[in-house]
């Protein structure tokens, strides 16, 4: 079956938190004529190169992260290279480009074989939720589409980038029912799966854009698709200062909102929210650190791993936004030369041939005539 038609099965039988709202079905812009497949390298490097200068303090407070490590502007020493000062994968690059590994097996995304990736090797820096998934999925043996987890963590949204790249040919809903099928493996839950969906579509937007956008339109565009797919929820804020209960669109709308109007700092605002991998959380900090600095990739990526408590991650998604916005070339060099490209201990490189490999299979080969 394919994934827009599983999409469907699903909804009908409510087997997946999402509203079937009617973007699931609208056609994706085509990508201009003079696109560059530099874009999608930019915001897979991106995602890793926020991974890996975040995961040596993920965690930590920014303020005793400041007064232990300083303003963080490149990798730190790592006890997994021998103390070099080289990037190294965590949970969020290892799954997204399992993912990418995945799609180039089957040429398209298949959740089972994706379900099944997932739960072959050691996972680092792993959450909760995908060991809860874990569990269901391989130790219980339950079918993956029974295996995600009620939550509104990070955990999906981090590592769902690569499921765009099959369609950059040939754009049409499936991307969107993959987006969804791919974050309800481990996350079902209305707010991760709706945020899964409204952040491909705006990283689909960013590979297009000629140059970066109004601040305003980074929230815009999240809200207009987020509201349409997530339905009547009720999070709170885990700030008792703000008591905020209702949909977390409606959250993100506000809040980001409002500090764009108080001209409040990157790090102002995430403590506000606080900056955990709570998605109420994770993300307005992603958003309003685009909105802030969606123009320079450096800072963006920067502010992330300093200004933020579950800094790889919200550093990975920030990556992946401003990597698609401003490509491969518009990354420091520094951090692309110095990321040793692992997904495991030891696949040193591994990143790299995987991306050249999605050139090939689908930007540069005819696009392969699709079976179902
Ligand atoms: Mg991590």
């Amino acid at each position: 079956m394919d994934t827009t038609s599983l999409l469907n099965h699903l909804l009908d039988q409510g087997k997946i938190a999402l509203e079937p709202a009617s973007f699931l079905y609208q056609v994706p812009s085509p990508l201009p004529e003079d696109w560059d497949f530099g874009r999608v390298e930019g915001m897979l490097l991106g995602l890793a190169i926020g991974d890996a200068l975040g995961n040596t303090t993920e965690s930590l407070l920014p303020a005793y992260r400041k007064h232990t490590y300083g303003e963080i502007r490149d990798y730190l020493p790592n006890r997994y290279a021998n103390g070099r000062p080289v990037g190294l994968p965590s949970d969020d690059s290892q799954m997204a480009f399992w993912t990418l590994e995945q799609l180039l097996e089957d040429n398209r995304l298949v959740p089972d074989h994706l379900a099944r990736k997932f739960s072959q090797q050691q996972i680092f820096g792993i959450g909760n939720t995908v060991r809860a998934f874990l569990r269901s999925y391989k130790d219980q043996g339950l079918p993956w589409e029974q295996s995600g987890q009620p939550t509104a963590g990070n955990g999906a949204l981090m590592r769902i980038a690569p499921v765009l790249i099959p369609h950059l040919r040939r754009p049409s809903p499936a991307l969107w029912a993959d987006a969804a099928l791919a974050g309800m493996i481990t996350h079902n839950d209305r707010a991760s799966n709706a945020c899964c969906v409204a952040y491909i579509h705006l990283l689909w937007e960013c590979l297009r854009l000629k140059q970066a956008p109004e601040p305003s339109w980074w929230v815009d565009t999240f809200v207009t698709t987020a509201r349409e797919l997530e339905g009547n929820t009720s999070y709170t804020s885990r700030n008792p200062a703000l008591s905020y209960e209702g949909p977390l669109w409606q959250f993100v709308d506000q809040e980001v909102r409002l500090a764009i109007k108080q001209n409040w700092s990157t790090l102002e605002a995430c403590e506000r929210w606080y900056s955990g991998a709570y998605l109420l959380e994770t993300m307005p900090c992603v958003l309003y650190i685009l909105v802030r600095h969606g123009d320079n990739p450096e800072e963006a990526i920067a502010r992330a791993v300093n200004d933020t408590k579950d800094n790889d991650t919200i550093a990975a998604i920030v990556g992946a936004a401003v990597g698609a916005l401003h490509g491969r070339a518009g990354l420091p060099a520094r951090w692309v030369s110095n990321l040793l490209g692992r997904t495991t201990a030891d696949d040193d490189w591994h990143i790299f041939e995987l991306i050249e490999s999605a050139k090939q299979t689908f930007w540069q080969a005819d696009p392969p005539l699709t079976s179902d």
